[in-house]
């Protein structure tokens, strides 16, 4: 097992890394901008260093500083958290070429599910049901224009570099097909450095519904059910929850097999979620993330596992502390996401914190990275806080929710808070009645959200 271990990332999930390292007796190692000096993982790690400017790209994405924050303090392994260098195949590269390991997939994982035309290829040659679509890249309007028709309206075009919400276009009709393409390759190229594109039939009503797998690198994996990620904004997501309300066991079982099989297949490591959408019984798979999720603490309230500490054994070289049999559902678990906006238009509100207060109570984990005093600075992601509450049920899981967001106090800034408190009025959501639009249209016709 590892001694010493770097986090490279801030905010909640640097909290979330250190915390299972020094439940493992490892030492941690934080790294932090010239702007997050006084940021709680900075305070929480055994040591920290100093990275860098403000600017990530110059900090929390430059892979020099990193690795020489490595060398000076001996840690031997680099957490990635989610974000940032996660998903960068050749920050794995680098990391292996100096004789450390990456905590995470391997840079061939990385790669291939990182471009989401080859990640699609791969997990269809694995039997994992896919969007109906183009055979891989669309290079020409003309061939968009064909391919519309093949599928049939309404089509989206995705970036394939894309992520994060960015890089997708709809096209409702023939007429939109034009923009479509050109917007997506554009966003692509801007946003990524690559205007690949392809086209895959836009579900109209369907839910995101995503698969936690945990592979071991050597052949084994194992599935730990999905997660209901349906309520977004802008393809983002708001809130989440496990297990799925509308998800039976029997569904579970079967694509929960089809992805550890897969997962096992190409012997991957560590963890990973495959995402699909749900539509009439079907699933259909539209990306894999290679990394630890936002949203993973729900998984970990229903299972009762560690997934931080998952990823490390396994790192490490050690066994996964689990066998597929072993991994039983207990309850319900939610978690909303808080951000530091402003509604009705989400604009980001950085500033100083001038209270803090968390919930606590049965059922009720917080991960954030605030303080009384602490200054938000304005060129990081607006995640400030993740509320997870978990009860017997999903209508406790619920009412337990209300109860915590009431405790919760954030003074100083504007936040989403507000909005679940809405949200938890609304019978869709105690129902868990919803699919990835309905928000949206919420958004519109209550708060007028842009
Ligand atoms: P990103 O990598 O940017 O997160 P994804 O491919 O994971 O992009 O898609 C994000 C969201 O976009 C999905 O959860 C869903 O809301 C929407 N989406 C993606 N593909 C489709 C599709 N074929 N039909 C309808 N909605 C889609």
């Amino acid at each position: 097992m590892f001694k010493k271990i770097l986090v490279a990332n801030r905010g909640e999930i640097a909290l979330r890394v250190i915390r299972a390292a020094r439940e493992m007796g490892i030492q941690s190692v934080a790294v932090h901008s010239t702007a997050d000096s006084d940021a709680m993982h900075v305070r929480m790690a055994d040591e920290s260093v100093c990275i860098g400017p403000p600017s990530s790209a110059l900090s929390y994405l430059s892979i020099p500083s990193i690795i020489a924050a490595c060398e000076i303090t001996g840690a031997e392994a680099i957490h990635p958290g989610y974000g940032f260098l996660s998903e960068n195949a050749g920050f794995v590269q680098v990391i292996e070429d100096h004789g450390l390991t990456f905590i995470g997939p391997t840079a061939e994982h990385i790669r291939v599910m990182g471009d989401k035309i080859t990640a699609k290829d791969t997990m269809k040659a694995l039997g994992v049901p896919c969007v109906p679509g183009s055979d891989g890249g669309v290079a020409t309007l003309e061939d968009a224009k064909r391919i519309g028709e093949e599928v049939g309206y309404p089509v989206i075009i995705k970036a394939t570099a894309g992520g994060g919400g960015k890089g997708m276009k709809v096209a409702q009709t023939a007429k939109d097909m034009e923009r479509a393409f050109q917007t997506a390759r554009a966003e692509g190229k801007s946003n990524f450095g690559n205007d690949e594109v392809y086209i895959e039939k836009y579900l109209t009503t369907p839910r995101h519904i995503e698969i936690q797998v945990f592979g071991d690198g050597k052949g084994r994996a194992v599935h730990l059910g999905e997660r209901d990620c349906s309520l977004q904004r802008r393809h983002q997501k708001v809130f989440e929850e496990a297990p799925g309300p509308t998800i039976t066991a029997q569904e579970r079982a079967r694509i929960g097999k089809v992805c550890a099989d897969a997962m096992a297949d190409i012997n991957y490591i560590g963890a990973g979620t495959i995402e699909f959408l749900y539509e009439n019984g079907e699933f259909y798979f539209i990306e894999m993330n290679t990394r630890l999720q936002v949203e993973h603490p729900v998984t970990e309230g229903i299972f009762g596992v560690d997934l931080v500490r998952e990823q490390i054994r396994v790192a490490s070289g050690m066994e996964m502390s689990f066998v597929q049999d072993d991994l039983k559902i207990n309850g319900h678990a939610i978690e909303v996401r808080i951000n530091a906006e402003k509604l009705p238009n989400f604009a980001p509100c950085p500033g100083r914190i001038t209270q803090y207060h968390a919930p606590g109570g049965l059922g009720v984990r917080m991960d954030s990275a605030l303080y009384d005093g602490y200054r938000i600075p304005p060129y990081y992601d607006s995640l400030i806080g993740k509320l997870i509450v978990h009860g017997r049920d999903r209508p406790e899981a619920l009412a337990r929710l209300g109860r915590a967001l009431g405790e919760l106090i954030v003074d100083g800034v504007d936040t989403t808070v507000p909005l679940f408190h809405a949200l938890l009025a609304e019978p869709e959501i105690q129902s868990g009645d919803y699919n990835i639009h309905w928000l949206e249209h919420w958004l519109e016709t209550h708060l007028g959200s842009a």
